[in-house]
């Protein structure tokens, strides 16, 4: 083949590949891209392994790019292939406020790595993310980890985080951990000390309260800046204990919300008591929330903050230090709660859930955790459409787990193949049965090209079968009824009792069945089956029987157990273990 015209094959299949990564949410499918190639250019019909195996590698090459990186090279090269998801898009989400400001819109998520990641925290990543998408700007990471006392980091979080930012496909384009920053908060702490902007104050808590909400200033604030620089020496030389000393951001004694005046910036912590996981007992002065994270966003560039409204009062703190350094505040779009009812959204609940024993690790079905929403096969595109359909709306939301899941159910419904899995096994026999019956049960209704699982009932000399069905739908239909096999044939059962049913043959046609609107029910022919453990979103364990044909599967595919639920395979050996997602 020519080397020249290979290039330039694959360099068109890495387009047709590129576009559909976009348009499918990072992730290119195979089979369309062939077929799109094959309309194209169908004289490459005849090469079809060939054009199969060096699709199937190029595809596999642009996956492995973030979602970001795709689009901006189809931004670059096929921009006008775009158009029409650009959009689509750009409706969904309002339009961000005095973007031209900007030479570039820079958003940040900024987790405390105390816990991992859960559904709450969706809207900021997501929104962060599909806004720097939408305006091709910079999407930040930064850890907020400078409470080693009340919000201890843990380090494993650290990584459990990006893990979860990478699943949701929302990877940054930079990190910073603020535990390596301590050296810049030291420094604009000086700066405001100097500047008689900030103070050090030595009063014992309870008597600067009592100024501060009276409106007066404590004895420290009025002193001279040498003063408050000297003391600050001390400090970080280790001359106050825990406690004995906090610098205060100077603002209005007589703010009406008394959370606002005179706030605190940094404080002393006994690092010998909580070393940091990260940087250990070294540093004993840590800023804190609003200090830390007001001098970020503004060394960072961050120019449109997105986060919840109940960081309205954080604004107004951070507003007096910014006027104080001559910096301009960003963009704010401080969007409602959503809450979703079911799901302990309250990071507290999580870990103290988690210390107590009553969850087993960080996925357990009942959580709202990323890491257990991705065991149940809760996809990451369901999420995100979630997100951006509820947008940055500054009213509460409810929504419910439902909503999640008809997101999601629509799209795995038609990724999924479709199996039977027989819960609560009890065996039946058919007896009367007339002849051999061959069950053609597609993967997928609507994709026949997937292929069957193929059964063949062999009735024995005395024309009987043996099948096992769920002893939860002979306790529903009870017996006299006409049922019917799913894709095989209808029966009668004749007695059921806890271990054991019978049934007589009837017929054959589906027909019959429906006019008798006979229930359907699913059933493996006994020897055929594999044993089959489902966990359930309340951490029970449905047991029952899976086909065989379940050994083709790999751990992460998510099927259809018919008649009971999506499920996203966990693992196959000589059992089936799998965690349920929704019907
Ligand atoms: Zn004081």
């Amino acid at each position: 083949m020519d080397p020249q015209k290979d290039t330039k094959l694959r360099e068109f299949i890495r387009k047709l590949a590129l576009l559909n990564a976009v348009r499918h949410d990072g992730k290119a499918q195979t089979g369309p891209v062939i077929g799109k190639l094959l309309g194209e250019k169908p004289e490459l019909r005849a090469r079809a392994k060939e054009i199969t195996r060096l699709v199937s590698e190029v595809v596999h090459k642009v996956n492995d790019l973030s979602s970001k990186k795709q689009k901006s090279i189809v931004e670059e090269r096929w921009a006008e292939a775009l158009v029409k998801g650009k959009v689509e898009e750009e409706r969904r989400l309002p339009p961000l406020s005095n973007v031209s400001k900007y030479a570039q819109v820079i958003t940040r998520f900024s987790p405390n790595p105390d816990c991992v990641l859960h559904l709450g925290s969706a809207r900021a990543i997501v929104l962060c993310y599909k806004y720097v998408c939408m305006y091709n700007g910079k999407f930040i990471l930064r850890f907020e980890d400078t409470d080693p006392k009340l919000k201890r980091p843990v380090l494993e979080f650290y990584d459990r985080i990006r893990e979860d930012l990478a699943w949701l496909k929302c990877k940054p384009d930079e990190e910073y951990i603020q535990s390596d920053r301590i050296s810049i908060y030291y420094e604009y702490a000086e700066k405001l000390l100097k500047d008689g902007k900030a103070y050090v104050c030595t009063c014992p808590p309870e008597q600067f309260r009592e100024k501060v909400s009276a409106g007066k200033p404590c004895k420290c604030r009025d002193l001279p800046p040498e003063e408050h620089v000297s003391r600050w020496q001390c400090m970080l030389e280790g001359g106050y204990k825990e406690g004995e000393a906090v610098v205060r951001v100077k603002t209005d004694l007589s703010h009406p919300n008394p959370a606002v005046r005179d706030w605190p910036a940094l404080r002393v912590i006994n690092s010998e008591k909580h070393p940091h996981p990260r940087i250990g007992s070294k540093c004993h002065v840590w800023p804190l929330y609003n200090f830390a994270c007001g001098i970020d966003d503004h060394l960072m560039g961050v120019t449109h903050i997105i986060r919840g409204k109940e960081h309205l009062t954080n604004m107004v703190r951070q507003n007096y230090m910014y006027k104080y350094l001559g910096w301009q505040y960003p963009e704010a779009i401080h969007y409602g709660r959503l809450k979703i009812t079911g799901a302990s959204l309250s990071k507290s609940e999580i870990v103290q859930g988690i210390r107590a024993g009553l969850y087993e690790s960080w996925d357990d079905p009942r959580l709202a955790t990323f890491a257990a929403l991705r065991k149940r096969g809760i996809t990451s595109e369901a999420i995100k459409k979630l997100i951006i359909d509820v947008g940055p709306k500054t009213s509460d939301i409810v929504i419910s787990w439902e909503n999640l899941y008809a997101y999601n159910r629509k799209i795995i419904d038609p990724r999924a193949n479709r199996y039977f899995f027989v819960e609560n096994p009890i065996q039946l026999t058919v007896r009367n049965i007339p002849k051999s019956f061959t069950a053609k049960l597609s993967l997928h209704p609507d994709h026949p090209e997937r292929g069957f699982r193929e059964y063949v009932i062999e009735p024995r000399e005395d024309s009987s079968a043996d099948f096992w069905v769920s002893r939860n739908d002979l306790n529903a239909l009870g017996v006299g009824r006409l049922v019917r096999f799913m894709g095989l044939f209808n029966v009668k059962i004749e007695e059921a009792d806890t271990y054991s049913a019978e049934a007589s043959f009837m017929s054959e046609a589906y027909e019959k069945a429906r006019k008798a609107e006979a229930p359907l029910i699913h059933w493996i022919p006994i020897g055929v089956g594999m044993p089959c453990q489902v966990v359930m979103p309340d951490a029970t364990i449905a047991e029952g029987i899976a086909e065989t044909y379940c050994k083709q599967l790999k751990p992460n595919d998510t099927i259809q157990f018919e008649r009971f639920g999506f499920v996203r395979i966990e693992e196959i050996n000589t059992k089936v273990i799998a965690y349920y997602a929704h019907r």
